[in-house]
């Protein structure tokens, strides 16, 4: 007879061996992926990979697996609320298991991830952010779809730039990128055609929102920047609604042009450019109807008429008189106070995946 109890442990430790082989597969493939990123060299810049390698080393103290995650690989910004005694700042880089069926995807997927990580490293923008309890300084709700769509713009340049200086090593990294926002060939004809790196990479960027898919059940085709900008807004009503609910007393700010060249200057050539006085850098291109409805829908829910008349960030540091550098370090530094309200409701984390876990769209 079949002991109902032992069954159970049983397979918690198929389980448990099959997680440890899982993990020890991701150490060696990462070890491989390490090498290809130590030989990035770029024509016109050097050894980039080199650089890249020794800037994500000081700053991701993390990489794991998540066995039940759908997406490639997600960069962990902030969780809220943080545990008594746990830093807010998450700043983890981890996998799903379909990472492990191709070292060419995990480049891929490591190098888009790590660049969040650089991003959120340098830019004050990225700390003034609902997830984070450690700031009351938020961008509105305006600013955080603009500011997704500028660091996945980023993300994804500097991805396909660097995969594409891995090809010698890693031929099949082109097929493993195809479908991507930014596939790497379409990277490479964009800069032979350019006069500059930094000038392949502005073009490239706006290549970026262009890609065709269909991110949700029953949507019809649209651009993948509709759908970074569907996500902001859902991810930004659901923890402004938990930060208002915890009577946090927050001020909404607009971003400027100086905070969209801060997110492009964490590594290499400044996606963006480097004239912070252009007033492309801060308008959304293109807003569906039913983005700008649900945007609407939560400025009217914070009392934001105006989002032009709201302080810039700049400013309202100066207010608090807190330098960006400063601001930066309290925000990675800050840990969950002790709590002595007993609601144990689980964190919730912001979040950029590689691979959007909407239905099928074309697999990066
Ligand atoms: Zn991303």
């Amino acid at each position: 007879m079949v002991d109902p109890v032992k069954k159970p442990d049983l397979n918690e430790q198929e389980l448990r061996a099959q997680e440890e082989a899982q993990r020890a597969t991701l150490g060696q493939h990462l070890k491989i992926v390490d090498d290809w990123i130590a030989n990035m060299q770029d024509p016109v810049l050097g050894p980039v990979g080199a650089a890249f390698r020794a800037a994500s080393a000081r700053i991701i103290h993390h990489e794991g697996l998540d066995f039940g995650m759908s997406p490639s690989a997600v960069y962990h910004s902030f969780r809220y609320p943080a545990a008594p005694g746990q830093t807010s700042f998450s700043n983890d880089v981890l996998y799903g298991t379909e990472a492990l069926d191709s070292r060419e995807r995990l480049l891929g997927a490591r190098t888009h991830e790590f660049i969040h990580a650089l991003q959120y490293d340098t830019a004050a923008a990225l700390h003034a952010d609902p997830f984070n309890e450690a700031s009351d300084i938020i961008v509105s709700p305006y600013d955080y779809i603009l500011r997704k769509e500028r660091l996945e713009q980023d993300a994804y340049v500097k991805g396909a730039w660097l995969c594409s200086l891995a090809v010698d090593d890693a031929p099949g990294v082109v097929a493993a990128m195809k479908g991507t926002p930014l596939p790497i060939d379409t990277f490479q004809d964009i800069r032979a055609k350019s006069g500059s790196l930094q000038e392949a990479f502005t073009a490239a960027a706006r290549d970026t929102r262009n890609l065709l898919g269909t991110w949700r059940k029953n949507a019809p085709p649209s651009v993948i920047a509709d759908e970074w900008h569907a996500r902001a807004l859902e991810e930004y009503a659901r923890i402004i609604k938990m930060r208002l609910d915890a009577g946090d007393k927050l001020t909404f700010v607009r971003l400027a042009g100086e905070d969209i060249l801060e997110i492009g200057d964490a590594f290499g050539p400044n996606t963006f450019g480097s004239n912070a006085a252009d007033p492309t850098l801060t308008v959304i291109e293109n807003l569906s109807p039913e983005n700008a409805k649900k945007l609407a829908e939560i400025n009217a829910l914070l009392g934001i008429a105006d989002r032009d008349r709201l302080p810039a960030l700049d400013d309202a540091l100066q207010a608090k008189g807190v330098t960006r550098a400063a601001y930066l370090d309290i925000s990675k530094k800050h840990v969950g106070p002790a709590r002595n309200d007993s609601s144990n409701s689980p964190a919730v984390e912001g979040s950029t995946a590689f691979n959007p876990s909407a239905p099928r769209p074309p697999a990066p």
